[in-house]
This record gives structure tokens, sequence and C-alpha cells, in this order.
């Protein structure tokens, strides 16, 4: 068994965090921090939030606030593994835990179509991304190494497995989704198997 105090400290000051009503730039300041120290130590991740599927990337829900103020989310990419081009609508970090991944960010061309906005970014062990409406919502997440697991650790500003919002293909088409978790019941939270 491994000691999760780590992930129960995070929960704990992130929930503090989120009860002090700050703007979103002093939150995701504040919260990269957390964040940061969360995935410092590769040492406290049970093995169930920790498996990978052959045929697609997990997303296994760690904490939801019960005001669904925020949720934790462990996602796990097989070898060669990656999200389609997706939003978010609501804030949302990365911290990259274990092996390595590629954040491409998108933004809408003037005909409409997706074009990268900048080049991927590499995440490694203890580095942390962010997305939000405000400063950049459309990106696509791949494992980085085409042999290895790649873990991390997401944070979000809504119980995000049951935020209505879309995924893109590359000419800007859009169709709704809904990402649901990895995790098979959370009666509570009305959700099961991702659709
Ligand atoms: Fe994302």
């Amino acid at each position: 068994m491994v000691d999760i105090a780590p992930l129960r400290h995070f929960v704990t000051a992130f929930t503090e965090l989120v009860g002090q009503d700050r703007g979103e730039t002093e939150l995701l300041d504040a919260g990269t921090r957390l964040l940061r120290t969360l995935v410092a130590e590769d040492d406290w991740l049970p093995e169930p939030f920790a498996a990978p599927d052959e045929t697609a990337y997990r997303q296994y829900l760690l904490h939801c606030d019960p005001l669904e103020r925020f949720s934790v989310v462990s996602f796990v990419w097989g070898p060669g593994q990656e999200t389609p081009i997706h939003n978010h609508t609501v804030w949302g970090l990365i911290g990259l835990l274990r092996g390595a991944e590629f954040d491409q960010h998108y933004r809408a061309g003037p005909d409409g179509q997706l074009v990268a906005n900048g080049a991927p970014i590499r995440l490694e062990p203890g580095d942390v991304g962010a997305v939000s409406p405000s400063r950049g919502d459309i990106h696509r997440v791949r494992n980085a190494l085409p042999d290895r697991v790649s873990i991390s650790i997401h944070v979000y500003g809504a119980n995000i497995g049951a935020v209505r919002r879309a995924v893109f293909d590359p000419s800007g088409a859009t169709k709704r989704f809904v990402s649901g978790y990895s995790n098979t019941i959370l009666p509570n939270l009305g959700i099961g198997r991702p659709r």
C-alpha cells in the first residue's frame, strides 16, 4: 500500500484555496504551486489509478469537491496514446507525474480551421501546464514516450467528467462530448463509465 498523504494534503490545501474566492490568475498561480509539490514525488498514486488500458488513455477521478468547485483526475497514457483536440470550458492544470507528455495548443485561424498555437510543450516530471478559456482552452495531449506509460495529474475548475464540452477535428468541426471518468461507478456524481 502506498501512502496517499501527499494527495490528502493537496486536496485539503486546494479546498482552502478555492474557498478564498480569488481571481483566476491568482488561483492558478497558487494552484500551480500546490500541484508542483504534489507531482514532485511519484510515490503516492495507488496502482488502480495508475493502470493503463491497451485501447485508450484512462481518466480516473481521484477527488471531486462536494460543491464541484474542482476535481482531481489521474490521466494514464499507454505508449503512443493521445487525446482528440478538445476544450474544457473551465480552467485546468496539468501536472506531469511519470514519463513525459506533449501538450499542443490550438487556436481558430481566420477561416475557422484550427491551427497550432506555438510548438508542442514537452512536460517532464514535476512540470505543470495550464488551460482556460481566458488563456487558451483548446489542446491535444499525447504520451511523449513510444514504449512506456506516462501519467499526469489534472485539476479542473468543475466536476470535469460531467461538463458538456467539445472535441474538434482539424477542419474545426465540433462534436459535443462529456468525458465521464474511467472509474466504474461514482453514484454520488451521477457518473458511470465514460461514453
Ligand atoms: Fe485537456
